[in-house]
Parts: C-alpha cells; structure tokens; sequence
C-alpha cells in the first residue's frame, strides 16, 4: 500500500519511518527545500546557526530508547543539563534531520494544494500540477496550514472536524541571526533565558553551543512581540529587534538576518495523538496532537515525533484491515 504524507518535518519523517517499518511505501510532500520544518539550520559565512527548534528534552520510554541510538552514532550530542538533559544535532538540527530521513522518499518544493477522494484512496494536488496517489494520506502541516489546505478539499472536512479543528492558534516567531565580531559569552553554556530586556525570549550562541566556528547569535523574540510586530516588513522587524539589546551586544554586530516564523508553538492542543476525518482515508498528526499521557500539555519535538509514530502506527492498521 502507498501513503502520501504532507510534510517534511519531525511528525511527517517519523509517520514515514513507522509506516515503511511496516511494510508500507511513502512518499512525502514538502513545499520547503529541504526537510525539516521547524528543525532549522542556516549557514552564515563559516559558521552555522539553529534558528527553529534549539534543542529537545525526554519524557517518553520511546524517546529515550531513540536518544540513545542517535547518541551512539553520533547524530546528536547532549548539551546541558543533568536532571533534564537537552540534546541537540552534533553539527545543528537540521543536520540531524538529514540523518534520520536518508532512506526516506521526499519530493521537495511541492506545495500541496488540495486533495480529492475516490472510492479506491486519496489524490494530493500540488501547486504544480502534479497529483500523487495513495491508498491514504496524512496531513503533518501546523494544525492551521492543514486545516487551508482541508477546507480547498470539497468532501473532506464536515463542520465539527473545522471546528475543532479551527480552535488551534499557534504564536509566531521572530528569529535575529546575528553575525558578532568577536565570541559573545551567553550564560554558562551558551543559551540564557531569563533576565533579558522587554521582548526577548531567549538568546543563544552558536558558537558557544558547539556547532558554529563564526560566532552567530540567535535571538529569539516572545509570541507577544513576535504577533505584534508581525504586520512589518523584515527590515523593520530586523532594526526593532536589534534595538531591543543592550549596547554589549549592538557594538559587536558585523551582520545581520531574520528568519520569520508565522507557525512555531501552538496556544492549544489535542489531547490525542492523531486524527482520522470520517470514513476517508485522511489523517492529520503533528506537534499539536499529544498522546494522552504527555504530562508537558506543550507542542514540541517529542510530540512531533509521537504523533507521526502513532499516525503511522494507525494507518497501517487500519489498511491492513480494510478500515
Ligand atoms: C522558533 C522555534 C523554536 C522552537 N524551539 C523548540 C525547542 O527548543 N525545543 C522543542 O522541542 N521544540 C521547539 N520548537 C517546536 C518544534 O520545532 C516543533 O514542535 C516540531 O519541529 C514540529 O514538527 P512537525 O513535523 O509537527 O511540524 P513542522 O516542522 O512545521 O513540519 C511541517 C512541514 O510541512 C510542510 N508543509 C506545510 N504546508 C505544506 C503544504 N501545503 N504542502 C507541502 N508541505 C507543507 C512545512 O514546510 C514543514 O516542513 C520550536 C519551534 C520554533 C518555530
């Protein structure tokens, strides 16, 4: 059986992985041009800056068994922290995507536009032209991007899916990548988060954390500020967010770019792994979809990650039952 997945990031590779684990092909869709999603590296000059996700943390059995795998083969290394270790890519996070979905078939620089049902499976649309087939399809875009894409979809969506649907909301996000003169210290280990001016949420030192040899800071902004000011175009964004740090930081600055998030945590979740609309074959999975025991209520790598595993685990199941 063929499933067509929607998405590149965390929950789309990991829905792939699981699905091909049992006997399925996949292939996946992804506007980007690259995979990842929110799992983001950018490369400045000689060096390297995470500017999506920065690191993740475990609470989950299925996690930790991954973690220490992929701290086996030196995929990812950990960071800080004792109690509640943050691991991170060896070289940045998108790095570490790379690894994890080598095998995998991806078409990138595919944006799906709609999707058609027929009696025998499921047809995805791209802005392009092209159409995919599968036996099913799962949506792992953030619950706001599936939901356009579903409500393009006549047949698809009924109004109690919209309207649960439509009660996700997710923050945005300014990233400011600054290139820096000489090596700034950020806090013990590379990253602070507390005690900063109005507007900031965190900053962290690329450098610092192991996987830039160009010092680059990444400056990440609050949803507050990031919604606010999201109506502006970069240049503006760019030159706020700069005048935001103290004059240590400004001085030091040789260049600068802006990465702009209009998806990056969500104010809501489900509090089940993955959805099923109807009787067709279509499924939704992303960060926002939480297993049932997740205690941290929060969207985040870890949910991402269990959620395209249980979406895979699901569709799977349900083809092989004729369901
Ligand atoms: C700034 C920022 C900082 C973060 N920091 C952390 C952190 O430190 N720790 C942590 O655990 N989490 C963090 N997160 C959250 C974490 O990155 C996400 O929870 C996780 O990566 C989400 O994975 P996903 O697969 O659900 O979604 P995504 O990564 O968003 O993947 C969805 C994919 O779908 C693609 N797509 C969307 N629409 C279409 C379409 N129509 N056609 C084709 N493709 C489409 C997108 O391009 C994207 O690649 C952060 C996120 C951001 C933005």
């Amino acid at each position: 059986m063929r499933v067509v997945i929607i998405g590149a990031g965390l929950s789309g590779l990991f829905a792939a992985k699981t699905l091909d684990k049992l006997g399925h092909n996949t292939i996946m869709i992804e506007k980007g041009r690259s995979a990842g999603g929110r799992m983001a590296t950018r490369r400045i000059g000689e060096g390297r800056a995470d500017h999506g996700a920065q690191f993740f943390t475990v609470r989950s059995e299925e996690l930790q068994k991954m973690t220490e795998d992929w701290l086996e083969k030196h995929w990812i290394k950990k960071w800080f922290g004792d109690d509640f270790p943050r691991y991170i890519g060896v070289e940045g996070m998108n790095p570490f995507i790379k690894k994890l979905s080598s095998s995998l078939s991806i078409e990138l620089n595919e944006r799906a536009v709609n999707i058609s049902s027929g009696p025998i499976g499921v047809t995805v649309h791209t802005e392009k032209g092209e159409h995919y087939e599968g036996d099913a399809v799962i949506l792992t875009a953030p619950v706001p991007q599936s939901l356009e894409l579903l409500q393009k979809s006549p047949q698809l969506l009924n109004e109690e899916n919209e309207r649960l649907l439509k009660s996700i909301s997710f923050k945005s996000c300014f990233t400011g990548l600054l290139s820096m003169k000489t090596p700034i210290q950020i806090g013990r280990s590379g990253i602070q988060s507390k005690d900063l001016p109005d507007g900031v949420d965190k900053i962290v030192a690329n450098d610092q954390k192991g996987i830039s040899a160009a010092p680059i800071l990444s400056v990440y902004m609050s949803g507050d500020w990031s919604d606010s000011h999201f109506h502006l175009n970069d240049e503006l964004v760019l030159e706020k967010l700069i005048s935001t740090l103290p004059s240590s930081v400004t001085g030091q600055i040789d260049s600068s770019q802006l990465k702009r998030w209009r998806y990056s945590e969500a104010n809501d979740v489900f509090r089940y792994p993955y959805m099923r609309l109807g009787p067709q074959p279509v499924y939704l999975a992303g960060d926002s979809f939480l297993t049932e025991n997740d205690s941290s209520g929060r969207t985040r790598i870890e949910s991402a990650i269990l959620s395209g595993i249980r979406a895979g685990e699901a569709v799977a199941s349900d083809l092989s039952n004729n369901i």
